[in-house]
């Protein structure tokens, strides 16, 4: 009962762009209580690269902006495991299909931890969800809506769909029928049916199935559209991907799902944009293709690198800037990330300093489960930044609220309970946004022994206003690769930039 009032007064609070009437629509569940989507995943023949990721985080966004605003979600994003490039690359690599998918699902879900994406609550491969293919194919043989080839596959027969081509907005009149394409991939000037089953070729290994048509495996559109029907029904609140799934994958999936059904398949369609590097497509050949992996190894964290893919909106291509003028990889768009998360971790720090510890500040009363929910008016000066997600995602507003805040908002002028109240808001909108407070600099920097001695002595010697002790301490400090920084109460160490 309390989700549903829960829900029902969170209902209309969120836009979000509908690929599929091109408009703004509301984000409402269908049930009244849980908001229930689907994301299509990565194909585990590889690690994911910084542009899959794009689409992932942003998705993650969008579900942290319902939850927290108070809505349950269901989230089910697939594992692509059985395609014509798993199998080529496990071949490839002398492992079975299963060892070779598993390895890259583990390196996938390892970078996810790192960028901090909730996991889906379902994850489902393909490879174990056969029987449930199966069964929508023979649905759709039934209707009339498939046909087997001579050679054993099975194509969709996409003239007997009246509404294809609806989301990507092909203009029926204009559709040109090709013959029957077995390659899962292709353009829309190639319209035409397509895969539900492939038969077994002998480039396919040990990779086949049995089916009512004989040996092989499933098509790749087919997966999605059954696993949506197993963990969410007939129809659900949103599907989501990249652009490039709206033409042939998610129209071929509302074609299979909506034929076999009699209903449609999902209320929103949310897409994302791509990301560019260098103002280009990303590719291994142009050398600009870019995992987590690489990205840490140049010294950056997730963090970074998710804020970095939100700052621009979903809707835009976001260039991601990987060199600077002179054309060397210092990764200018993660360094700048860096410096806006340290003025973030300095004004969180400046807040936690008014609330007295025993006052119970703990980072407990901060964390995603506890700000599920927390009502617009303990927001404090961070309101407007929520706001800016419910505004159709829109991060780089949120992002820009945020430092608008931190300008106005004065720690030092705020007593405890205001102070509790702004860091509630700041870490409201953080976890939206998925983003870590990182350690700030000074607490991360080991500070040998002997350079510490040297500052406590300097320290003592200005207490005592020897003035010229000092000096010679400090520059001591200077010769050793030290800044010493003084403050009323005390000094910070850094090593010299
Ligand atoms: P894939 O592993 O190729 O099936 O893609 C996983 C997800 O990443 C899909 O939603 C794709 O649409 C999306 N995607 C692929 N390339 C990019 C890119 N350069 N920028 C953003 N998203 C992408
Ligand atoms: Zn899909």
């Amino acid at each position: 009962m309390q989700n549903r009032a829960v829900a029902a007064s969170y209902a209309p609070m969120m836009k979000l762009y509908d690929t599929l009437s091109r408009s703004l629509r509301e984000v409402t569940p269908r049930d009244g209580r849980t908001y229930r989507f689907y994301c299509c995943g990565p194909t585990v023949y590889g690690p994911a690269h910084i542009g899959n990721f794009r689409t992932f985080v942003l998705q993650d966004v969008f579900r942290r902006t319902i939850e927290l605003g108070g809505l349950p979600t269901r989230h089910v994003r697939n594992l692509t495991d059985v395609d014509d490039k798993t199998i080529r690359d496990s071949q490839a690599a002398g492992q079975t299909l299963t060892e070779f998918t598993h390895y890259w699902t583990d390196r996938f879900h390892r970078d996810c931890a790192r960028l901090n994406l909730l996991t889906p609550h379902e994850e489902p491969g393909a490879v174990d969800h056969i029987p449930q293919q199966i069964a929508l194919i023979e649905t759709l043989m039934e209707k009339g809506h498939a046909y087997r080839s001579d050679d054993g596959s099975v194509y969709y027969k996409v003239s007997s769909f009246d509404s294809y081509g609806r989301l990507s907005h092909l203009d029926r009149r204009e559709l040109r029928y090709g013959t029957a394409v077995a390659d899962d991939e292709y353009e829309k000037d190639s319209v035409a049916d397509f895969a539900l089953w492939k038969a077994r070729k002998p480039e396919d290994g040990d990779n086949w199935w049995d089916s009512p048509w004989g040996p092989g495996r499933p098509g790749w559109h087919l997966e999605c559209s059954a696993m949506c029907r197993e963990y969410l029904g007939d129809t659900f609140d949103l599907h989501s991907g990249g652009v490039d799934l709206i033409f042939p994958h998610h129209e071929n999936e509302i074609a299979q799902s909506e034929a076999a059904t009699g209903c449609h398949m999902a209320d929103h369609w949310f897409h994302l944009t791509h990301l560019l590097v260098d103002g280009g497509k990303m590719s291994k050949s142009l050398g600009n293709f870019y995992t987590l992996d690489q990205i840490e190894a140049a010294g950056f964290t997730g963090n970074e690198l998710r804020y970095v893919l939100i700052s621009a909106h979903y809707r835009q291509p976001l260039n991601f800037v990987a060199r600077d003028a002179d054309g060397k990889e210092t990764f200018p768009a993660l360094a700048g990330a860096r410096h806006a998360l340290e003025r973030i971790a300095k004004f969180d720090a400046a807040l936690r300093a008014r609330i007295p510890m025993e006052q119970g500040l703990s980072s407990d009363a901060t964390g995603y489960d506890q700000l599920r929910g927390l009502p617009a008016e303990e927001r404090g000066g961070f309101a407007a930044a929520f706001d800016g997600l419910l505004n159709d995602l829109n991060t780089p507003e949120a992002l820009g609220q945020v430092f608008s805040a931190l300008k106005e908002v004065k720690p030092a002028e705020l007593d405890a309970e205001a102070a509790r109240r702004e860091r509630r808001g700041l870490h409201f909108v953080l976890e939206a946004l998925g983003l870590r407070v990182p350690e700030l600099k000074e607490e991360s920097v080991e500070v040998p022994e002997a350079i510490r001695d040297l500052a406590e002595r300097r320290w003592a010697a200005r207490t005592a206003k020897d003035w010229a002790s000092a000096d010679v301490l400090r520059a001591e400090l200077a010769a050793a690769g030290w800044e010493m920084k003084d403050g009323r109460e005390g000094y910070e160490l850094s090593p010299k930039g």
